[in-house]
């Protein structure tokens, strides 16, 4: 069968995981709803099933808008979060620009495309980018495939407090061997800077956390605790931006969909109120979905 050169040019295929929706497999490819909807001729763009091939419109899918690439070999020893800090772009650029099932499996001698062009904090996709430094401290870290399936918030329920002095209080009051129950904690300006992200022990381990009342969803449910009472007054904007920003990211990171990322008293086996009636709730749905 001829084709005509380039009118008809076929793009690459996604098949359709859970948790996915049109608008996000299309912010993610670089593309848009209604491109996707052409390329596929879709009766019903709201109904999309896991497993489900998708052909991503052509032109669009990798190198980010208005940069090329370069490509790079890799080598023993490399990780992704190496590469990435190396050449200055970011971990999920990479994974977009070269279609990586598994981030954190590289062969070396492997060659991958480096986006260039693009400042990683403006990479297409990324509506709330983190602080540079927590990026680059983040990527480092190797996340477990498939060991997360929840991102859960919670409030401190003090008025001040830092992961340190949390740290302690779970060690020696709570007798909990592994110190801070979250994987991560953002402060308030009260023992931390307001918005300023603390990375526990427990992400660095990839260790299951002590933030649920059952041990089963803590084996799977990243914590994150907002430092503050918000059953008082709500969280301080520095930390809500950045709340968004590491939710963004590990529901990239740790492929966490959207509807996957609860308050503590969504999920949690006891009634609780946390993170507190003055949480802003709606927000965090409007911003991480
Ligand atoms: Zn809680």
């Amino acid at each position: 069968m001829a084709m005509l050169a380039g009118a008809t040019a076929l793009g690459d295929t996604y098949v359709v995981k859970s948790g996915d929706s049109l608008d996000r497999i299309a912010r993610r490819h670089g593309t848009t709803v209604s491109a996707l909807v052409q390329a596929n001729g879709m009766k019903n763009p709201d109904q999309i099933s896991v497993g489900q091939k998708l052909i991503l419109p052509p032109g669009k899918a990798g190198a980010p808008s208005g940069g090329g690439s370069t490509s790079y070999k890799v080598e023993p020893g490399d990780t992704l979060g190496s590469i990435a800090s190396d050449h200055g772009v970011s971990v999920s650029a990479l994974v977009k620009a070269n279609k990586l099932d598994d981030p954190d499996r590289l062969t070396p001698g492997q060659t991958l495309q480096i986006p260039t062009g693009a400042s990683p904090s403006s990479a297409p996709g990324v509506r709330h980018p983190l602080p540079p430094d927590v990026r680059r401290a983040l990527d480092g870290i190797r996340v477990t495939p498939g060991k997360w399936r929840y991102i859960v918030i919670h409030h401190s329920a003090t008025k001040n407090g830092s992961a340190k002095s949390m740290d302690l209080y779970h060690r020696q009051r709570r007798h909990m061997e592994n110190g801070l129950a979250y994987h991560f904690v953002i402060g308030n300006g009260r023992g931390m800077r307001d918005g300023e992200i603390a990375i526990g022990n427990r992400w660095k381990r990839q260790i299951k956390g002590g933030h649920l009342a059952s041990t089963a969803l803590n084996e799977k449910s990243i914590g994150i605790c907002l430092v503050g009472n918000f059953d008082t007054s709500p969280p301080t904007s520095q930390q809500m931006r950045n709340l968004y920003a590491l939710v963004e990211y590990l529901e990239g990171r740790a492929r966490i969909a959207p509807s996957s990322v609860k308050l503590h008293r969504e999920i949690n086996t006891k009634p609780t109120r946390c993170p507190g009636r003055h949480f802003p709730s709606q927000a965090l749905r409007q911003h991480v979905s």
